[in-house]
């Protein structure tokens, strides 16, 4: 038998733990493992904007025939801006190609083969630690992984000496992949000055920057959150961007993303794209339209578009309001172990030092369900499962 042969792999490090929630019948469960959103009622709801811009889709929209290999015109150019903002001189002399792809994760699995298969880029490092994804996809696409050090886990803060250090070992054409903001797991992103001195080093060193981009808006705003991959590209000639709109317009199961490939010249740029294309080409074809035209359809429409930057804003100082209440519910538990750099992390998670032997107490006695590294999806709490979170926390 032909199937008899294969191996059961392992689950998900993430996606096993929902299913593990899913199956818990105990009614007081929490779950704070995925990367999703919740408001105040637990609840992860459509965005209002993006219900408007799917009724006027659903006027407008007169034929499913299929898109281009590159996706959505319009959106294609929405995301050139976002990234590189308004009046960009690299969108502007069209140094920057973008296709439309499925999520983050489509775009770093098309990013990643496009370079294996064109160029002599075949080593990526990553950061120590990283999303648990990304050795997957690029391991999955031939590319070999390696680690830069970035978290100290003693003070709960990065290590930036050491980082560069370890990308000093880089050879010329390796990928370093970036997190453009709200670094997952970790919370802690580089500051304007950590990220020129990486460009540089990436210059002199021959290096390309892959900038995994799935948290515009989370950190300190759609602008703000730019500002490192902006001066990054100020620097280098070459890099790409995969970003994602599953988070920042909760189009998580849209599929929903798009790799931007910034090059030399508009020439290069034009070549490398038709390679791009040709990847896409062999494995999904051309992107599902929806997630794209809702995209689209809310940054072309001033009323829209500040309504979901207001629904952003919501997002993000929910958030910011949980990791602030989180540290201080957990003093007035009694803990004393020192928990304020939690509310100096940006984004979605926070690594909170618990220890796997206290990520399964949790779990077992609590109902608490927290990823096995101690990542805490901030996101997921809410003023009325702070309480019983910490004293669970406390108590373990
Ligand atoms: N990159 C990072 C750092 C993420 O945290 C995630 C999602 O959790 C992704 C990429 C994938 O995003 P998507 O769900 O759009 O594929």
């Amino acid at each position: 038998m032909i199937f008899s042969q294969v191996k059961q792999a392992p689950a998900d490090p993430i996606l096993g733990l929902t299913d593990a929630f899913k199956a818990d019948t105990r009614a007081h469960k929490v779950n704070l493992g995925v990367g999703i959103y919740k408001d105040e009622a637990g609840q992860t709801p459509v965005l209002s904007s993006v219900k408007k811009a799917e009724a006027k889709l659903l006027e407008i929209e007169k034929s499913k025939n299929y898109l281009g290999i590159e996706g959505v015109q319009a959106y294609n150019q929405v995301v050139q801006t976002l990234l590189f903002g308004e009046n960009s001189d690299i969108v502007k002399q069209q140094r920057a190609v973008t296709a439309q792809a499925p999520g983050g994760t489509g775009s770093l699995r098309v990013a990643a083969e496009f370079l294996m298969s064109n160029t002599n880029s075949k080593t990526i490092w990553v950061s120590n630690p990283t999303w648990a994804n990304h050795q997957n996809i690029f391991e999955t696409a031939g590319l070999t992984v390696k680690q830069y050090q970035y978290y100290v886990a003693e003070t709960h803060d990065m290590d930036f000496d050491a980082m560069i250090t370890d990308l000093n070992q880089a050879e010329e054409g390796d990928i370093v992949l970036l997190h453009g903001c709200c670094h997952n797991p970790t919370g802690i992103d580089l500051n304007i000055e950590q990220w020129k001195t990486v460009a540089q080093l990436c210059l002199d060193k021959s290096l390309l920057p892959l900038f995994d981009f799935a948290y515009q808006g989370f950190g300190a705003g759609i602008e703000e959150d730019a500002q490192g991959l902006r001066a990054v590209a100020d620097i280098v000639p070459e890099l790409i961007v995969a970003n994602s709109f599953s988070k920042n317009f909760g189009l998580y199961n849209e599929r929903i993303g798009a790799v931007t490939l910034v090059a030399e010249d508009a020439q290069s740029a034009l070549t490398s794209f038709s390679q791009v294309k040709k990847t896409i080409r062999s494995s999904y074809s051309n992107p599902p339209a929806h997630g794209g035209l809702i995209v689209s359809t809310i940054l072309a429409d001033a009323e829209l578009r500040a309504e979901w930057e207001g629904e952003l804003t919501e997002m993000r100082q929910r958030i910011a309001q949980m990791r602030t209440l989180f540290v201080e519910t957990l003093k007035s538990e009694g803990v004393e172990q020192d928990f304020s750099f939690i509310s100096r992390q940006n984004g979605m998670f926070s690594f909170s030092g618990l220890t796997k032997e206290q990520v399964n107490r949790l779990r077992d006695e609590f109902a608490i369900y927290i990823v096995g590294s101690g990542r805490i999806s901030v996101a997921g709490l809410t003023k009325d499962n702070v309480p019983v979170v910490c004293k669970a926390i406390a108590q373990v």
